[in-house]
């Protein structure tokens, strides 16, 4: 069976077309700029040539017909017809206390992910507009819903509870949600595959490091923490989000600044982290990995605040498991930055942590990065965040 695996933003769109059984990607694309003038469509057939197009797009329902077009064209197509795909997932970003696993979709469930809408009004809306344009299209396919908050739902009371009044969290469900949870489901499953254990049987601490970051502590198979919490802007220091700080601050700066809350939360979400510790000089880690080297300051200065709070959070996380049998490294920096890599674990040797520089100098693969005699095994896992939405949804469909 084909598995459509759609990714809907305010404004863009990506989509994935993979065989759920024998797991091999079929096409991918990306829809840009939908509802703006100058959209357009990027569509790669597996061993095809990637093509470019501009097309007019003023809804997400246009964007959707044009990757099913795309998908069943006589000449770049790699299905006859849309009878060829038999379900479609898609990424929900929040799903509240009301999802712990993914689901198919009715109208009772796009209503239990419409009132999770105030919890994250950037994403869950856009996500709706993308499963509701596909349920017009092709009214009968199975639809299914894979949340990025599910697999964070073990997490107990002690970990997802604020230090505030206990009813915010039952008047409006302030508390800790975590996200990337697809991520940290399909690493931490891969790594007890890659180690040969039991699920059950780990205490892992799984790294996924990307523009947006987050760590989980998942043991017994169960995810006990993360630092992502009621919105994806606690936690690490990411690459143009602040993660963690005293709430006093916001307060503070917009009586300094005379700036609204709404602007200085502006401010944290996208000019913080790596890119407002460097003075704007870069969030992305190439960048701040030339100026490291180059001896800048401003690129210094991120990257030690980012190796730092990494290197804090794994310390906390070992602490609430009691220990740690393996730590995994993924997403854009995870995969491919040795160097943090290196960093990071040059501060763990607490845990008998060695790096073999070799297995370390490798990017984009799965690899063992930690020495033989590591009591504490490192593992660099790349994350297929669309292949387990695809796995999940041929789970609920077959
Ligand atoms: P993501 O959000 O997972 O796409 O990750 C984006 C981050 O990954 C950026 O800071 C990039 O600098 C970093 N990244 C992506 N590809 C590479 C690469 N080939 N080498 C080093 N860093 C990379």
């Amino acid at each position: 069976m084909n598995i459509l695996v759609i990714n809907c933003g305010s404004s863009s769109l990506k989509f994935q077309l993979i065989n759920a059984q024998s797991e091999e990607l079929i096409a991918k694309g990306l829809c840009e700029r939908i509802g703006i003038p100058g959209s357009q469509m990027t569509y790669a057939p597996k061993g095809g040539e990637k093509i470019e197009k501009a097309e007019d797009m003023p809804d997400h329902t246009a964007a959707i017909r044009l990757v099913l077009n795309a998908l069943s064209d006589e000449k770049h197509g790699v299905v006859k017809s849309l009878d060829e795909i038999g379900a479609v997932g898609h990424r929900i970003v929040h799903g509240g206390e009301s999802f712990a696993a993914s689901t198919v979709i009715n109208d009772e469930v796009m209503k239990a992910i419409e009132d999770c809408n105030d919890l994250a009004p950037l994403h869950n809306p856009a996500n709706l507009i993308g499963i509701n344009a596909c349920r017009k299209l092709m009214p009968d396919t199975p639809m299914v819903g894979v949340f990025d908050t599910a697999f964070h739902q073990t997490m107990p009371e002690r970990a997802y509870l604020y230090g505030i009044p206990y009813r915010y969290y039952e008047d409006y469900k302030v508390r800790r949600y975590g996200f990337h949870g697809t991520s940290h489901s399909y690493v931490s499953h891969r790594a007890a595959e890659l180690l040969g254990r039991e699920y059950e049987d780990l205490k892992m601490i799984v790294c996924h490091l990307g523009n947006g970051a987050s760590i989980s502590a998942v043991q017994n198979g169960k995810c006990v923490d993360t630092s992502m919490g009621l919105t994806p802007l606690e936690g690490l220091i990411m690459g143009t989000r602040s993660g963690d700080l005293d709430p006093a601050i916001i307060e503070f700066l917009c009586g300094k600044e005379e700036k609204t809350v709404h602007e200085i939360l502006n401010v944290l979400n996208k000019e913080s982290g790596v890119l407002g510790l460097s003075e704007g000089y870069s969030s992305d880690f190439r960048d701040l990995e030339k100026g490291y080297n180059g001896g800048e300051a401003p690129s210094i200065r991120a990257m030690n605040g980012f190796i730092y709070r990494v290197v804090k959070y794994i310390g906390a996380y070992t602490a609430v498991m009691n220990g740690v049998d393996v730590i995994c490294f993924t997403a854009g920096i995870g995969e491919n930055n040795s160097f943090i890599r290196k960093e990071v674990c040059a501060h763990l040797a607490y845990l008998g942590i060695g790096i073999d520089e070799e297995e370390n100098a490798k990017r984009g693969e799965e690899v063992l990065i930690s020495t033989k005699e590591s009591r504490t095994k490192v593992l660099v896992i790349p994350t297929n965040e669309e292949l387990a939405i695809a796995r999940e949804t041929f789970a609920l469909v077959k």
